[in-house]
């Protein structure tokens, strides 16, 4: 029995190894062949990945640098020593943006839309897009200098959202929405007309119309200025910009003249900034990325049009421009317009997002100034949005404040004295009695406009005991 035992022992064992070593080499056979084209598939791990490693680690190793919340690294920010630096938000300084300076000016200048920044920073995954050094090389992408991919998103967002009607309409691509206002200036003023097409907009407007109007100085077109001068003349050859919401105001507006070329430039029709009350559905709108995702620096704007010779006029203009808009920001915003369709309706939405950080801004503001007799705001009510289903607050990009006191004359002047750096009224084509404030940009612009502000508002009168609390 026991001999037995003795002489079977070592064949099992030979046996179990023998059994063992073949699974080992169907293991590595699968792993060698199959594995590596299922992870292609379903989405690499990192001990796959060879040539996007560095650039992946980099881009960790940058993000993870601490700037104390006032401030960030990027990849390509100044370096010291070799190693990437924070660039600090205004009124902050230190390797670690964490010394708030003394007697700094908050700067609520610009429309910079950084109050989206942390909706990408908690949503990095996402927002996170690598390309190769070979992507996309030729000046053409899938349809002429046009993503098609991306057009097709942009109109699935724009159904999805239900702020424009974009069934019949061409589409462009601009470099910014910027490029594309004199491109649409061009193609909408008629040729060998014996009068130029007059340009105009509605005061308080966004000055890039009559700044680029001007500097390009075109022969079929010239700047008219307001429309208000307009309004009871017999000349039809206008070119109207309505912009709607108003940047100043933020209020929707329609146009004034009528029956002219209108230009819709809807940069702020999402339903983080106003109610959507129904689509639009304008023969020409504008729109942009900078203020439906934030990016700005992508430099990257679009505009539906109706009639096909205008398009065929303004994809002339944009060729001889600058052949198309750049494929990397196309390739980029493909993929936020996709986050950005993915999360409607769920936690992450990002009008959501913005809508609340807005409103809660707007409240804020509105409760400090209300507090005084010195300033005022523009009057916005709550409306029904078929986005949100519901009425909801306002929400708005801009404070339009005006200086209530003559004394006051120049609003963006007693502001400066006061540490704000605004944009004056004259601008828009106001009076200096009102100056605007930009609520797009960071929480740190933010709690120091709120900051400077207090002292202002409460110089006014009495009532400076109820603004202890903002
Ligand atoms: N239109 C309006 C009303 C704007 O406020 C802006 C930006 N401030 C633009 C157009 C231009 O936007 P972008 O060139 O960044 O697309």
């Amino acid at each position: 029995m026991r001999e037995q035992l003795i002489r079977e022992t070592p064949a099992k064992v030979y046996l179990v190894l023998f059994s063992l070593s073949f699974l080992l080499n169907i293991f590595f056979f699968y792993q060698h062949f199959f594995s590596r084209h299922l992870s292609l598939r379903i989405g690499s791990t990192v001990s796959d990945l060879s040539w996007t490693r560095h650039a992946a680690e980099e881009a960790e190793a940058v993000a993870a640098i601490s700037c104390s919340s006032h401030g960030r690294a990027y990849v390509d920010g100044v370096l010291d020593n070799g190693q990437p630096t924070c660039q600090c938000n205004t009124c902050y300084t230190g390797t670690d943006c964490s010394v708030l300076l003394s007697n700094c000016s908050a700067d609520v200048e610009s429309g910079d839309p950084l109050f989206l920044e942390p909706y990408w920073m908690q949503h990095a995954a996402k927002g996170a897009v690598v390309l190769s050094g070979w992507h996309r090389m030729s000046y053409a992408t899938t349809d002429g200098f046009k993503s098609l991919e991306l057009e097709e998103n942009i109109r699935r967002l724009h159904t999805a959202v239900g702020n424009a009607i974009t069934h019949g309409k061409h589409l462009v691509f601009g470099t910014g929405s910027t490029q594309l206002l004199n491109a649409l200036v061009y193609a909408l003023s008629p040729e060998n007309s014996s009068s130029p097409a007059s340009v105009v907009a509605t005061i308080p407007y966004y000055s890039m119309y009559k700044g680029q109007t001007e500097l390009f100085n075109g022969r079929d077109y010239e700047w008219e200025g307001a429309t208000a001068k307009w309004r009871n003349s017999n000349k039809t050859n206008f070119i109207e910009f309505v912009t709607s919401p108003n940047n100043p105001d933020c209020l929707l507006y329609d146009s004034v003249l009528g029956g002219s070329s209108v230009i819709y430039d809807h940069a702020y029709f999402w339903p983080h900034f106003t109610a959507i009350p129904e689509p639009a559905d304008g023969d020409v709108m504008i729109f942009t990325v900078s203020k439906l995702s934030g990016h700005a620096g992508s430099r990257f704007g679009w505009a539906f049009i109706k009639d096909e010779n205008v398009y065929n006029k303004v994809s002339n203009y944009l060729y001889y421009n600058s052949i198309g808009s750049s494929q990397d920001t196309q390739s980029r915003l493909l993929n936020y317009v996709k986050v950005i369709l993915a999360e409607i309706d769920s936690n992450s939405d990002i009008f959501e997002f913005g809508f609340n950080k807005l409103r809660k801004r707007w409240q804020r503001l509105q409760a400090l100034v209300n507090s005084s007799s010195r300033f005022s705001l523009q009057q916005l009510s709550p409306q029904y949005c078929i986005y949100f289903k519901k009425i909801r607050d306002p929400s708005p990009a801009y404070a339009w404040l005006k200086c209530e006191n003559e004394e006051d004359a120049d609003c963006a002047e007693v502001l400066m004295k006061g540490g704000i750096i605004s944009r004056c009224g004259t601008k828009f084509g106001a009076s200096t009695q009102y100056t605007r404030l930009s609520l797009l940009m960071t929480d740190d612009h933010f709690e120091m406009l709120l900051q400077k502000l207090k002292p202002l508002v409460a110089c006014s009168d009495e009532n400076s005991s109820e603004i202890s609390s903002f």
